[in-house]
């Protein structure tokens, strides 16, 4: 059996799978002095303090429930972030170890916390084999035109380029879409709206495009990023602030929780107050435009997609973003949109829209089996 292992910078999510049949899951948020541990049945609260202490407990837990760390084969591990190298799954050797600690600057927020995991893994289990599969790893196909800042080309040598993120989510959207439908729409829009999000043009089953750029900030407005900012304006903010206040400005106490108090779309939804409701419009428009970029890096468009916590769930969400590219010949069904159907367009319709749960840990399941079938 497989453990899968999602570190964030202050969660841990483990998974076990035998095959691609999800088995186990566990996971341990707000690591620190009230960490939530929620397994199986148990959901308690416990100082762990730090990402090994919370493996260990989850481990624990999980031979308490009758899994023994014995009957897994291989660790596999997300890391958000593989460089310009590493574009594909890999096994996790001493110099693929050294390539994702040189990621660390290209995503500080990040790979520390999946290196934590991976090297607390390697303490306890050292004979385990462990791979790690990379958010940005879908975006390799993206042409040089669209990954490239027209900076000074010694400034572009150091890895300042587009790599774009939520590649395991994409390529499990991918996968589900073709088992659903067998074929896959030429010209894809998908539309990963979570705390974190993003837009991806799938072009024949490949990303050709997407919204976030050298780091997650980039493109929609999301729970606490600021998403697409101009370059001086971020300079005035760390000229304000210095380089960590604007940082923290930036990815903690922007998006959806600076316009409206909230990071989490419910509560927006929930507060009825005139900042609340703007802070969903933004959210929506700007979704809107960055979707028409999206759309002529396709050339048009077949079909579009929603996942994540807000795609899948957030049915106002998803109607003013359907409403929003009515342009483009897709026509809803807001009955189903509203009762959260598979299927949400209207027979007549020129474009198709569909729900596809997020299945990130199954999709670097997938991976890591196809990896270990082929011996590596
Ligand atoms: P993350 O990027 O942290 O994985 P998620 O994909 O879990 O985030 O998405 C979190 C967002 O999804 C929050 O804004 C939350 O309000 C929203 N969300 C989750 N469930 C629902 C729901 N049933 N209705 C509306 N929004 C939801």
């Amino acid at each position: 059996m497989l453990l899968v292992v999602n570190a964030g910078s202050s969660s841990i999510k483990l998974a076990v799978f035998d095959g691609l049949v999800e088995v186990m899951l566990g996971r341990v948020s707000d690591i620190g002095p009230a960490a939530r541990l929620q397994l199986g049945h148990v959901d308690s609260l416990a100082a762990l303090t730090d990402h090994a202490a919370a493996l260990d407990a989850l481990f624990a837990t999980m031979a308490g429930q009758g899994f023994s760390a014995a009957q897994l084969t291989a660790a596999a591990h997300r890391v958000v972030h593989g460089g310009a190298d590493l574009v594909q799954a890999c096994r996790i050797t001493p110099a693929r170890l050294a390539q994702i600690v040189a990621c660390v600057p290209l995503a500080p927020l990040h790979n520390p916390a999946n290196l934590t995991a991976i090297l607390a893994m390697q303490q306890r289990h050292p004979e385990m084999p462990q791979y790690a599969c990379f958010d940005t790893a879908f975006h390799a196909t993206n042409p040089a035109e669209a990954v490239s800042y027209a900076l000074p080309a010694a400034d572009r040598a150091l890895g300042l380029r587009r790599y774009g993120f939520h590649g395991l989510s994409y390529a499990g959207l991918v996968d589900r879409l073709r088992q659903r439908y067998q074929t896959l729409p030429k010209r894809l829009l998908a539309l990963h709206l979570g705390n974190g999000a993003s837009l991806c043009a799938i072009l024949d089953g490949v990303s050709v495009a997407t919204t976030m750029g050298y780091s997650p900030l980039d493109g929609l407005t999301m729970g606490t990023r600021a998403g697409a900012i101009d370059g001086n304006a971020v300079l005035r903010l760390a000229q304000l602030h210095g380089i960590d206040g604007a940082s923290r400005i930036l990815n903690h106490e922007s998006g959806l929780l600076a316009l409206g108090g909230s990071n989490d779309m419910r509560a927006l939804h929930g507060a009825g107050t005139k900042a609340a409701r703007f802070a969903v419009q933004h959210f929506c428009y700007w979704a809107v435009r960055h979707a028409g970029s999206m759309i002529a890096a396709m050339g048009g468009l077949d079909a579009v997609a929603f996942t994540g916590g807000i795609g899948e769930n957030d049915a106002v969400v998803r109607a003013a973003i359907l409403q929003g590219l009515h342009w483009t010949g897709l026509a809803f069904d807001a009955a189903g949109n509203t009762a959260g159907r598979a299927n949400l367009h209207l027979p007549h319709s020129a474009v198709a829209a569909y729900i596809v749960p997020a299945t990130e840990e199954r999709q670097i399941a997938q991976q890591v089996n196809a990896l270990q079938a082929q011996g590596l």
